[in-house]
């Protein structure tokens, strides 16, 4: 079988590296200049995008952010796992809101903006701590600005001026004084079967994920039970086919989402070594008509990102249940390079282990470890 992704990154090369022991060959799209790639060496495939959408038995993305008239074109070939639709809402803050708002789905308080002005309104309604996000195209924290105190309100304007907010409104929320950040992931077949993986806690620096563990410490059944809700709700309402990502922000028992991902996501890598199925595989299973895997822990796991860093020692290796996943680009500022997955039998030995590994890196890359180290400890 093959599976044709959209976008070439390191989603796509996880994707093919899951692919290749079940028998599916996943080609990549580069969406920039429209060429076929393989997903790991990125070496150009010969062959027409039109010629490989023909050829393939499904296609996916591996990021929203993909231009409007190839995703019209792989919709066309009926073979578009998520649907275009879902796609898009994913790509698209205001319709992520619109459909959170049509399904009953708590989220946090937003408004949205078309015209500079309405800032104003804004902060009378939602307060003077407001995080304001461009509706399309951001991811790491890109496109956002923050407001904590009103007087900063004609910066803020300025800063935005040369936006067109007709073409690109903005989704100014309010600042929420969160408890943790959470994610779920789960997948969603072509029958309609759902299962969901335990809930992972997300740890951030500037606006980027940097380490993620699960199952989440503390998390009692209720929550996974509340999350499991919000990800099927979510799934079925847009008849979802596919890995899907939802971030939510825990306040006391109480999880709102932050954004969806229509994709297999970031706090999802853990799967890779924490779970019998990892969520590139169930992924390729759910757009290609498979059974789905389980969607279980065995372990504790952490994952922790390798930010604009490849300068350490592979000798990280040598600790037990360590595993380096590393994406082969070249380093640039906020760059995810790689990532490490750390699994033990308790959250004392992941502190353990979390601790050795800070060892073996340059701390400076990576702020949230020694802490987290120490918290699960
Ligand atoms: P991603 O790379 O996950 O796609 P993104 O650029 O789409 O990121 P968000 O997930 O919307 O951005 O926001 C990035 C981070 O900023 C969140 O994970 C959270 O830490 C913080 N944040 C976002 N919205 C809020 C909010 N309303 N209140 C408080 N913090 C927020
Ligand atoms: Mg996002
Ligand atoms: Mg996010």
């Amino acid at each position: 079988m093959q599976v044709l992704v959209y976008g070439a990154g390191q989603l796509a090369q996880m994707m093919y590296l899951e692919g290749c022991p079940m028998g599916i060959e996943v080609h990549a799209v580069d969406v920039k200049n429209e060429q076929v790639v393989h997903p790991v060496s990125k070496q150009v495939i010969e062959i027409s995008l039109a010629h490989a959408i023909a050829n393939a038995d499904a296609l996916t993305v591996e990021f929203e952010h993909v231009p409007e008239h190839l995703l019209e074109q792989a919709s066309r070939s009926g073979k578009l796992f998520p649907s275009i639709d879902a796609v898009l809402i994913g790509a698209d803050r205001v319709r992520e809101k619109r459909l959170l708002t049509r399904l009953g789905v708590k989220n946090c308080a937003h408004q949205v903006v078309t015209h500079i002005d309405q800032l104003d309104e804004c902060v009378e309604a939602l307060g003077e701590r407001l995080i304001v996000k461009a509706s399309r195209d951001g991811y790491d924290g890109y496109g956002q600005w923050r407001l904590t105190e009103k007087s900063e309100l004609p910066a803020l304007k300025s800063a935005l001026q040369g936006l067109d907010l007709q073409t690109v409104p903005l989704v100014v929320e309010q600042m929420l004084e969160f408890d943790r950040e959470v994610s779920i992931i789960g997948v969603r077949d072509k029958q309609g079967v759902v299962r969901v993986y335990p809930l992972a806690e997300n740890l951030h620096h500037k606006g980027q994920l940097h380490v993620s563990v699960a199952p989440a410490f503390n998390i009692t059944e209720a929550l996974q039970q509340q999350a499991e809700a919000i990800f099927t709700t979510l799934a079925e309402g847009m008849e979802y086919i596919g890995v899907l990502a939802v971030e939510l922000f825990q306040c006391g028992e109480q999880l709102l989402v932050n954004e969806i991902a229509p994709r297999v996501h970031n706090s999802g890598h853990w799967t890779l070594s924490g779970s019998d199925v990892s969520q590139f595989n169930n992924h390729l299973r759910a757009v290609t008509g498979l059974p789905l895997g389980r969607c279980n822990s065995h372990r504790i796991s952490a994952m922790i990102n390798i930010i604009a860093c490849s300068a350490f020692s592979s000798d990280l290796l040598s600790i037990p249940g360590c595993h380096l996943y590393w994406y082969g680009k070249t380093v640039r500022e906020k760059r995810k390079m790689g990532h490490i997955n750390v699994t033990a039998e308790n959250y004392a030995e992941l502190g353990d282990k979390l601790l050795a590994l800070s060892e073996y890196l340059p701390i400076e890359y990576f702020p949230k470890l020694v802490s987290e180290a120490k918290r699960l400890k």
